[in-house]
């Protein structure tokens, strides 16, 4: 194996995707003109030190959620008591990590309020992380944004992997 490939160290943090948050991603993309936003939270855990995080589950959309073609509101209490489920059931290991969404649009990009939202999120978990992840889904590219020590950032794609079997 090349140096390169061992040279792991320098990334600030990589995420992995679970198949079953994959498969929900593509289930929900807005593909059709007709397709409304969808939306959820994001579970997982952090793993080696925190410098991985592993995105193992994503809650699908709830009927008390508003989704509309270009907007949504998340009721939170159906997507927090699965947070419970997950959380009771991994030995208090999997956590509240972010939230996902889709987007009419091929690549996507955040809207003010999203950022809004997301900084409020952050702000209000601070004390239990110190790092987030949101998901923008979009027609075409699915995108991530880390909010680290603050700073709202796009992850690139190096620092992605999906995983295949799990
Ligand atoms: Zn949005």
């Amino acid at each position: 194996m090349s140096a390169i490939k061992l040279n792991i160290k320098k990334e600030k943090c990589l995420i992995t995707i679970s198949r079953s948050v994959q498969d929900v991603f593509s289930r929900y993309r807005q593909v059709r003109y007709d397709d409304s936003e969808a939306c959820g939270i994001l579970i997982g855990n952090h793993r080696v030190g925190g410098k991985v995080i592993f995105i193992k589950f994503a809650t699908i959309p709830q009927v008390k959620d508003i989704r509309k073609r270009n907007s949504y509101k998340i009721n939170s209490v159906q997507h927090q008591s699965f947070l419970d489920k997950c959380f009771k059931n991994s030995d208090n290991e999997d956590v509240y990590i972010g939230t996902w969404h889709t987007h009419p649009e091929n690549d996507p990009l955040p809207s003010n309020s999203d950022v809004k939202d997301w900084k409020k999120q952050y702000m209000i978990n601070l004390e239990l992380f110190n790092r987030m992840v949101f998901a923008i889904i979009g027609i075409e590219k699915t995108k991530y944004w880390i909010i680290e020590n603050g700073n709202l950032n796009l992850l690139q794609e190096g620092s992605i992997k999906y995983d295949k079997n799990n």
